[in-house]
């Protein structure tokens, strides 16, 4: 039988943080393709954070339940401002802030030592990508960079909204700023527990276009053929890309 596909305002009721980590944040060697997912991630993310991209603010859109994409950033910005479009979601991240009980365990990924990120937050920031402002009212002064992994492709209904996503990011950002995104590519639709959920096709040509007209340049795009376990998430490949909002803009 088909199930419902959800998408939109059923991701406030539906989308269980839980379940989400333990899909794709799970560590051992049954999930090979998502740790060599996470590998790629954490890799593009340490590189670029390394070798010039860092500044005073960035502003991570669409974190979902997860800490991983912040491991080298936190080395290279002075203040780190999270956006989610759910409220389970950094709910989960303060209870591994604070080292709650139940708290995940994301001490596999921070090889070779534990980041410095601490719980300074100004309350919890909302994101939703199909709005021309994303932040909604809240009153962020433009930042150094945007990052934003895994998130807009969930968020997207179509490549149209995808580029409106993309020109609202680069909104946020100070000319002369970066956007740095992972994208999968080609994605149908993805599990969150036994629940299904709307996924964007995009090609990474798309990515990279839909960036360069919102104002940016590409820096770097690497692309991975490595896709998630059928069973969680149906797509082809993955690709990580670096932009700069011009200076001019
Ligand atoms: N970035 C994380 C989580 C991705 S899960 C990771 O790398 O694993 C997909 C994310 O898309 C969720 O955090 C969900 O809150 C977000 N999302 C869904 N619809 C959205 C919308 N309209 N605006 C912003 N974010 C949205």
């Amino acid at each position: 039988m088909e199930g419902k596909l959800y998408t939109g305002e059923d991701y406030k009721k539906e989308f269980d943080s839980q379940n989400y980590l333990k899909t794709y944040y799970t560590f051992d060697s049954g999930t090979v393709a998502e740790n060599e997912i996470l590998k790629f991630n954490l890799k593009n993310l340490f590189e670029t954070f390394s070798s010039g991209v860092r500044g005073d603010v960035l502003s991570n859109t669409g974190p979902g339940p997860t800490i991983y994409q912040l491991l080298s950033a936190c080395e290279a910005f002075r203040e780190i401002i999270a956006s989610d479009h759910l409220q389970q979601n950094p709910q989960e991240v303060k209870k591994w802030l604070k080292k709650e009980p139940g708290a995940y365990d994301w001490s596999p990924a921070m090889y070779p030592r534990p980041p410095s990120l601490s719980d300074e937050s100004r309350g919890l920031l909302k994101w939703d990508s199909n709005q021309p402002h994303p932040l909604g009212p809240a009153q962020v002064p433009p930042v150094n960079c945007v990052l934003t992994l895994l998130a807009l492709e969930c968020a997207c209904h179509d490549v149209d909204a995808y580029r409106a996503a993309g020109r609202g990011l680069v909104s946020l950002l100070k000319p002369g700023g970066h956007l740095v995104t992972a994208v999968a590519l080609r994605t149908q639709h993805y599990m969150v527990g036994a629940k299904k959920f709307f996924g964007l096709h995009l090609e990474k040509e798309t990515v990279e276009k839909a960036l360069q007209e919102a104002g940016c340049q590409v820096l770097r795009c690497r692309y991975s053929p490595v896709s998630y376990s059928e069973a969680h998430c149906i797509n082809e490949g993955i690709c990580f890309v670096v932009t700069r909002k011009s200076p001019r803009a």
